[in-house]
Protein backbone atom coordinates (compact mmCIF):
# COMPACT_ATOMS: atom_id res chain seq x y z
CA UNK A 1 0.00 0.00 0.00
CA UNK A 2 1.03 3.47 -1.01
CA UNK A 3 1.78 6.15 1.69
CA UNK A 4 -0.30 8.27 -0.40
CA UNK A 5 -3.63 6.02 0.51
CA UNK A 6 -3.19 5.89 3.87
CA UNK A 7 -2.44 9.40 3.49
CA UNK A 8 -5.78 9.79 1.94
CA UNK A 9 -7.41 7.19 4.99
CA UNK A 10 -5.69 9.37 7.66
CA UNK A 11 -7.66 12.48 6.45
CA UNK A 12 -11.19 10.85 6.53
CA UNK A 13 -10.71 9.62 9.63
CA UNK A 14 -12.04 11.47 12.97
CA UNK A 15 -10.16 12.69 15.46
CA UNK A 16 -6.93 12.83 13.66
CA UNK A 17 -5.40 15.93 15.76
CA UNK A 18 -4.34 13.29 17.83
CA UNK A 19 -3.29 10.51 15.71
CA UNK A 20 -2.90 8.76 12.06
CA UNK A 21 -5.57 6.35 11.34
CA UNK A 22 -3.47 4.04 9.07
CA UNK A 23 -6.07 1.39 7.38
CA UNK A 24 -4.83 -1.17 4.74
CA UNK A 25 -7.12 -2.89 2.19
CA UNK A 26 -6.56 -6.01 0.29
CA UNK A 27 -7.95 -4.76 -3.39
CA UNK A 28 -4.57 -5.43 -4.98
CA UNK A 29 -3.91 -8.70 -6.27
CA UNK A 30 -0.59 -10.88 -5.03
CA UNK A 31 1.59 -9.37 -7.98
CA UNK A 32 0.51 -6.25 -7.37
CA UNK A 33 1.62 -6.10 -3.90
CA UNK A 34 4.44 -7.83 -4.96
CA UNK A 35 5.44 -5.18 -6.95
CA UNK A 36 3.99 -2.36 -4.62
CA UNK A 37 6.53 -4.08 -2.10
CA UNK A 38 9.54 -3.95 -4.45
CA UNK A 39 9.10 -0.04 -5.47
CA UNK A 40 8.43 0.54 -1.60
CA UNK A 41 11.63 -0.91 -0.97
CA UNK A 42 13.82 1.15 -3.79
CA UNK A 43 11.65 4.37 -2.96
CA UNK A 44 12.41 3.88 1.09
CA UNK A 45 16.08 3.68 -0.29
CA UNK A 46 16.23 6.73 -1.26
CA UNK A 47 14.71 8.59 1.39
CA UNK A 48 17.05 6.78 3.55
CA UNK A 49 20.31 8.45 1.48
CA UNK A 50 18.29 11.62 1.32
CA UNK A 51 18.04 11.39 5.35
CA UNK A 52 21.62 10.71 5.42
CA UNK A 53 22.57 13.99 3.91
CA UNK A 54 23.43 17.36 5.39
CA UNK A 55 20.70 19.19 7.80
CA UNK A 56 18.68 15.89 8.02
CA UNK A 57 20.87 14.25 10.28
CA UNK A 58 19.38 16.40 13.55
CA UNK A 59 15.43 16.71 14.15
CA UNK A 60 14.49 20.16 12.28
CA UNK A 61 13.07 21.64 15.90
CA UNK A 62 15.24 20.14 18.69
CA UNK A 63 18.07 19.04 16.79
CA UNK A 64 18.36 15.67 18.64
CA UNK A 65 20.21 13.34 16.32
CA UNK A 66 19.06 10.24 13.58
CA UNK A 67 15.52 11.58 13.42
CA UNK A 68 13.27 8.73 12.21
CA UNK A 69 9.89 10.11 11.72
CA UNK A 70 9.58 13.03 8.88
CA UNK A 71 6.89 15.52 8.24
CA UNK A 72 5.49 14.84 4.46
CA UNK A 73 3.92 18.25 3.34
CA UNK A 74 6.42 20.59 5.71
CA UNK A 75 9.70 18.48 4.21
CA UNK A 76 10.91 18.17 8.25
CA UNK A 77 12.82 15.02 9.40
CA UNK A 78 12.29 15.11 13.41
CA UNK A 79 12.47 12.75 16.66
CA UNK A 80 10.00 11.25 17.92
CA UNK A 81 9.74 13.55 20.38
CA UNK A 82 8.47 16.46 18.09
CA UNK A 83 6.92 14.12 15.69
CA UNK A 84 4.38 13.33 18.71
CA UNK A 85 3.90 17.31 18.96
CA UNK A 86 3.41 17.49 15.10
CA UNK A 87 0.61 14.96 15.00
CA UNK A 88 -1.42 16.36 17.94
CA UNK A 89 -1.55 19.77 15.50
CA UNK A 90 -3.63 17.59 13.33
CA UNK A 91 -2.68 16.56 9.61
CA UNK A 92 -3.52 19.94 7.97
CA UNK A 93 -0.61 21.06 9.70
CA UNK A 94 1.76 18.05 9.76
CA UNK A 95 1.28 14.65 8.45
CA UNK A 96 3.63 12.74 10.03
CA UNK A 97 5.09 9.18 8.72
CA UNK A 98 7.71 7.02 9.75
CA UNK A 99 10.68 6.85 7.68
CA UNK A 100 11.00 2.94 8.35
CA UNK A 101 7.24 1.84 9.25
CA UNK A 102 5.07 3.58 6.52
CA UNK A 103 5.26 2.33 2.86
CA UNK A 104 6.49 4.51 0.35
CA UNK A 105 6.46 5.43 -2.97
CA UNK A 106 8.49 6.94 -5.30
CA UNK A 107 6.22 9.86 -5.81
CA UNK A 108 5.30 10.40 -2.12
CA UNK A 109 9.87 10.21 -1.75
CA UNK A 110 9.98 12.84 -4.53
CA UNK A 111 7.46 15.06 -3.24
CA UNK A 112 9.50 14.93 0.32
CA UNK A 113 12.82 15.79 -1.52
CA UNK A 114 11.72 18.39 -3.66
CA UNK A 115 10.53 20.33 -0.35
CA UNK A 116 13.84 20.47 0.69
CA UNK A 117 15.04 18.71 3.80
CA UNK A 118 15.57 20.22 7.37
CA UNK A 119 17.84 22.89 6.03
CA UNK A 120 15.44 24.44 3.30
CA UNK A 121 12.74 23.89 6.25
CA UNK A 122 13.89 26.14 9.09
CA UNK A 123 15.44 28.34 6.30
CA UNK A 124 11.78 29.00 5.86
CA UNK A 125 10.22 28.32 9.23
CA UNK A 126 12.84 30.02 11.24
CA UNK A 127 14.28 32.66 8.66
CA UNK A 128 13.43 35.41 11.78
CA UNK A 129 14.08 33.56 15.01
CA UNK A 130 14.49 36.39 17.30
CA UNK A 131 18.62 36.10 18.26
CA UNK A 132 16.86 35.95 22.32
CA UNK A 133 14.39 33.38 21.31
CA UNK A 134 15.76 29.46 22.80
CA UNK A 135 15.13 27.28 20.22
CA UNK A 136 14.73 23.61 22.17
CA UNK A 137 17.17 21.51 22.68
CA UNK A 138 16.54 17.45 22.73
CA UNK A 139 16.05 17.13 26.35
CA UNK A 140 14.00 20.35 26.37
CA UNK A 141 10.22 20.06 28.04
CA UNK A 142 7.60 18.94 26.23
CA UNK A 143 5.77 22.48 27.22
CA UNK A 144 8.77 24.30 25.52
CA UNK A 145 8.91 21.90 22.59
CA UNK A 146 5.08 22.27 22.05
CA UNK A 147 5.34 26.30 22.33
CA UNK A 148 8.01 26.17 19.96
CA UNK A 149 7.27 23.80 17.44
CA UNK A 150 3.30 25.88 17.21
CA UNK A 151 5.20 29.31 16.93
CA UNK A 152 7.25 28.11 13.83
CA UNK A 153 4.35 25.84 12.16
CA UNK A 154 0.95 27.25 13.27
CA UNK A 155 1.88 30.84 13.29
CA UNK A 156 4.57 30.78 11.33
CA UNK A 157 5.84 33.71 13.71
CA UNK A 158 9.76 33.10 12.28
CA UNK A 159 8.90 33.40 9.01
CA UNK A 160 11.14 36.76 6.90
CA UNK A 161 8.69 39.55 7.36
CA UNK A 162 7.85 39.20 3.15
CA UNK A 163 6.19 36.12 3.88
CA UNK A 164 4.19 36.62 7.37
CA UNK A 165 2.81 39.69 5.58
CA UNK A 166 1.65 37.58 2.77
CA UNK A 167 0.63 34.80 5.07
CA UNK A 168 -3.57 34.37 5.13
CA UNK A 169 -3.30 32.78 8.20
CA UNK A 170 -1.89 35.03 10.47
CA UNK A 171 -3.91 38.44 11.90
CA UNK A 172 -2.26 41.23 10.62
CA UNK A 173 -1.93 42.29 14.41
CA UNK A 174 0.48 39.37 15.01
CA UNK A 175 2.51 39.62 12.11
CA UNK A 176 4.83 41.91 14.12
CA UNK A 177 5.29 40.13 17.75
CA UNK A 178 7.58 37.93 16.77
CA UNK A 179 10.10 40.39 18.01
CA UNK A 180 7.37 40.74 21.02
CA UNK A 181 6.10 43.87 20.36
CA UNK A 182 2.07 43.09 20.85
CA UNK A 183 2.06 40.18 23.40
CA UNK A 184 -1.48 40.99 24.61
CA UNK A 185 -2.52 40.19 21.31
CA UNK A 186 -0.35 37.15 20.58
CA UNK A 187 -1.56 35.92 23.95
CA UNK A 188 -5.29 36.61 23.19
CA UNK A 189 -4.28 34.56 19.97
CA UNK A 190 -2.63 31.66 21.41
CA UNK A 191 -5.65 31.38 23.71
CA UNK A 192 -8.15 31.35 20.90
CA UNK A 193 -6.14 28.74 19.21
CA UNK A 194 -5.80 26.71 22.32
CA UNK A 195 -9.74 27.32 21.86
CA UNK A 196 -10.10 25.55 18.19
CA UNK A 197 -8.12 22.81 18.64
CA UNK A 198 -10.28 21.81 21.58
CA UNK A 199 -13.04 22.64 19.90
CA UNK A 200 -12.18 21.16 17.44
CA UNK A 201 -11.19 18.00 19.40
CA UNK A 202 -14.74 18.48 20.91
CA UNK A 203 -16.14 18.26 17.17
CA UNK A 204 -14.56 15.17 16.42
CA UNK A 205 -15.59 13.27 19.37
CA UNK A 206 -19.07 14.60 18.48
CA UNK A 207 -18.81 13.27 15.01
CA UNK A 208 -17.66 10.26 16.08
CA UNK A 209 -20.52 10.12 18.80
CA UNK A 210 -23.13 10.55 16.31
CA UNK A 211 -22.12 8.33 13.78
CA UNK A 212 -21.27 4.97 16.37
CA UNK A 213 -20.60 3.62 19.55
CA UNK A 214 -17.83 4.37 21.45
CA UNK A 215 -16.05 3.98 24.97
CA UNK A 216 -16.66 6.52 27.59
CA UNK A 217 -12.97 6.33 28.73
CA UNK A 218 -11.92 8.83 25.88
CA UNK A 219 -11.66 12.01 26.73
CA UNK A 220 -9.82 14.41 24.52
CA UNK A 221 -9.11 16.93 27.47
CA UNK A 222 -5.44 16.22 27.43
CA UNK A 223 -4.99 16.88 23.87
CA UNK A 224 -1.72 17.94 22.54
CA UNK A 225 -0.14 17.36 26.16
CA UNK A 226 0.86 13.80 26.12
CA UNK A 227 4.61 12.78 25.19
CA UNK A 228 4.73 10.11 22.85
CA UNK A 229 7.49 7.38 23.63
CA UNK A 230 6.57 5.27 20.64
CA UNK A 231 4.29 3.34 18.10
CA UNK A 232 2.33 0.48 17.70
CA UNK A 233 0.91 -1.03 14.54
CA UNK A 234 -1.70 -2.97 15.45
CA UNK A 235 -3.02 -5.33 12.44
CA UNK A 236 -6.56 -6.64 12.98
CA UNK A 237 -6.60 -10.09 11.78
CA UNK A 238 -10.00 -11.65 12.13
CA UNK A 239 -12.85 -12.39 14.33
CA UNK A 240 -14.00 -15.78 15.31
CA UNK A 241 -17.58 -16.62 16.55
CA UNK A 242 -18.84 -13.23 17.20
CA UNK A 243 -22.39 -12.74 18.28
CA UNK A 244 -25.29 -12.21 16.44
CA UNK A 245 -26.89 -8.55 16.91
CA UNK A 246 -29.23 -8.58 14.34
CA UNK A 247 -31.36 -10.78 12.92
CA UNK A 248 -29.01 -13.42 11.40
CA UNK A 249 -25.87 -12.31 11.27
CA UNK A 250 -23.70 -9.05 12.48
CA UNK A 251 -22.09 -5.96 10.64
CA UNK A 252 -18.64 -6.17 12.85
CA UNK A 253 -15.97 -3.46 13.26
CA UNK A 254 -13.61 -3.18 15.84
CA UNK A 255 -12.36 0.42 17.73
CA UNK A 256 -8.85 0.14 19.43
CA UNK A 257 -8.32 2.65 22.24
CA UNK A 258 -4.54 4.18 23.44
CA UNK A 259 -4.94 6.93 26.05
CA UNK A 260 -7.01 9.77 23.84
CA UNK A 261 -6.51 7.88 20.72
CA UNK A 262 -9.10 5.71 19.16
CA UNK A 263 -8.72 4.04 15.39
CA UNK A 264 -11.27 2.13 14.14
CA UNK A 265 -11.45 -1.07 11.15
CA UNK A 266 -13.84 -0.81 8.51
CA UNK A 267 -17.31 -2.91 8.67
CA UNK A 268 -17.83 -5.91 7.55
CA UNK A 269 -21.01 -6.58 6.44
CA UNK A 270 -23.30 -10.01 7.82
CA UNK A 271 -20.47 -12.56 9.46
CA UNK A 272 -19.87 -13.39 12.46
CA UNK A 273 -16.55 -14.35 11.46
CA UNK A 274 -14.92 -10.94 9.76
CA UNK A 275 -11.37 -11.35 7.98
CA UNK A 276 -10.27 -7.52 8.33
CA UNK A 277 -6.34 -7.61 7.81
CA UNK A 278 -6.32 -4.05 9.10
CA UNK A 279 -3.28 -2.33 10.44
CA UNK A 280 -3.79 0.33 12.45
CA UNK A 281 -1.33 2.86 14.22
CA UNK A 282 -1.79 4.67 17.37
CA UNK A 283 0.88 6.56 19.92
CA UNK A 284 2.07 5.10 23.16
CA UNK A 285 1.76 7.88 25.73
CA UNK A 286 4.61 7.97 28.02
CA UNK A 287 2.40 6.03 30.63
CA UNK A 288 2.38 3.50 28.84
CA UNK A 289 -2.14 2.50 29.28
CA UNK A 290 -3.71 -0.58 28.35
CA UNK A 291 -4.66 -1.14 24.89
CA UNK A 292 -8.63 -0.89 24.77
CA UNK A 293 -10.17 -3.41 22.13
CA UNK A 294 -13.89 -2.92 21.47
CA UNK A 295 -16.13 -5.08 18.99
CA UNK A 296 -19.57 -3.35 17.77
CA UNK A 297 -22.05 -3.74 15.36
CA UNK A 298 -22.70 -1.41 12.78
CA UNK A 299 -25.62 -0.34 12.97
CA UNK A 300 -27.53 2.64 10.41
CA UNK A 301 -30.39 3.84 12.28
CA UNK A 302 -29.54 2.97 16.10
CA UNK A 303 -26.72 3.34 18.46
CA UNK A 304 -24.12 0.16 17.10
CA UNK A 305 -24.60 -2.34 19.73
CA UNK A 306 -21.41 -4.18 22.02
CA UNK A 307 -20.22 -7.36 20.47
CA UNK A 308 -17.22 -8.13 23.54
CA UNK A 309 -14.23 -6.07 24.69
CA UNK A 310 -10.83 -6.99 26.07
CA UNK A 311 -7.84 -4.91 27.47
CA UNK A 312 -4.25 -6.05 26.53
CA UNK A 313 -1.28 -4.68 28.68
CA UNK A 314 1.03 -3.68 26.19
CA UNK A 315 4.02 -2.75 28.40
CA UNK A 316 5.52 -6.25 28.41
CA UNK A 317 6.03 -5.29 24.41
CA UNK A 318 7.15 -2.00 24.87
CA UNK A 319 9.52 -3.00 27.26
CA UNK A 320 10.50 -5.81 24.73
CA UNK A 321 10.84 -3.12 22.26
CA UNK A 322 13.27 -1.18 24.46
CA UNK A 323 15.12 -3.85 25.61
CA UNK A 324 15.94 -4.63 21.47
CA UNK A 325 16.81 -1.35 21.11
CA UNK A 326 19.27 -1.12 24.18
CA UNK A 327 21.11 -4.43 22.41
CA UNK A 328 21.52 -6.07 19.55
CA UNK A 329 18.60 -7.98 18.15
CA UNK A 330 20.93 -11.35 18.55
CA UNK A 331 22.10 -10.78 22.28
CA UNK A 332 18.83 -9.94 23.37
CA UNK A 333 17.08 -13.15 22.31
CA UNK A 334 17.51 -15.19 25.51
CA UNK A 335 15.91 -12.31 27.33
CA UNK A 336 12.86 -12.20 24.84
CA UNK A 337 12.13 -15.56 25.88
CA UNK A 338 12.43 -14.99 28.90
CA UNK A 339 9.60 -12.02 28.80
CA UNK A 340 7.52 -14.48 26.83
CA UNK A 341 7.06 -16.53 29.63
CA UNK A 342 5.36 -13.83 31.72
CA UNK A 343 3.12 -12.08 29.42
CA UNK A 344 -0.35 -13.85 29.07
CA UNK A 345 -1.85 -12.10 25.89
CA UNK A 346 0.43 -14.24 23.82
CA UNK A 347 4.15 -14.68 22.31
CA UNK A 348 6.34 -11.93 22.11
CA UNK A 349 8.88 -12.14 19.36
CA UNK A 350 11.97 -10.05 17.66
CA UNK A 351 13.44 -10.16 14.37
CA UNK A 352 15.03 -8.02 11.92
CA UNK A 353 14.61 -4.95 14.61
CA UNK A 354 11.05 -6.20 14.80
CA UNK A 355 9.19 -6.68 18.17
CA UNK A 356 5.74 -8.70 17.70
CA UNK A 357 2.91 -9.50 19.98
CA UNK A 358 0.33 -12.52 17.94
CA UNK A 359 -2.69 -12.55 20.24
CA UNK A 360 -5.28 -14.45 20.37
CA UNK A 361 -8.31 -12.81 22.37
CA UNK A 362 -11.26 -14.03 24.28
CA UNK A 363 -13.45 -11.37 24.01
CA UNK A 364 -14.95 -10.21 27.57
CA UNK A 365 -18.77 -9.27 28.94
CA UNK A 366 -20.19 -11.31 25.75
CA UNK A 367 -21.57 -14.85 25.52
CA UNK A 368 -18.92 -15.44 22.79
CA UNK A 369 -16.26 -14.38 20.55
CA UNK A 370 -12.29 -14.06 19.56
CA UNK A 371 -10.05 -11.60 18.24
CA UNK A 372 -6.72 -12.11 16.42
CA UNK A 373 -4.68 -9.34 16.49
CA UNK A 374 -0.77 -8.98 15.71
CA UNK A 375 1.36 -5.66 17.49
CA UNK A 376 4.67 -4.47 15.95
CA UNK A 377 5.95 -2.04 18.75
CA UNK A 378 8.80 0.85 16.84
CA UNK A 379 10.99 3.38 17.37
CA UNK A 380 10.96 4.16 21.06
CA UNK A 381 14.44 5.57 21.45
CA UNK A 382 14.43 9.00 19.13
ZN1 LIG B 1 12.99 16.90 18.02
Amino acid sequence: MSARKERRDADHSSGASLFDLLSLDDEENYSDELNEEMSSESAKQKLSSFLSESGNELCADCRSPDPKWVSANLGAFVCIKCSGIHRSLGVHISKILSVNLDEWTEEDVDSVIKLGGNAAVNMKYEHSIPNNYRKPQPDSSIDDRTDFIKRKYVMQQFLNAEEQLSCPFIPAALQCSATGVNSVVEKKYLNSMRMHNFSQAFLNTRKRKDAEQKPAKISNSTAGMVEFVGMIKVNVVKGTNLVIRDVRSSDPYVMLSLGNQSVKTRVIKSTLNPVWNEKLMLSIPDDVPPLIVNVFDKDKFTTDDFMGEAEIDIRPLVSAAKAVENSNAKGSSKQLEKMAEVISDGVITAAEGKTKQDIALKLQNVESGELQLEIECVALSQ
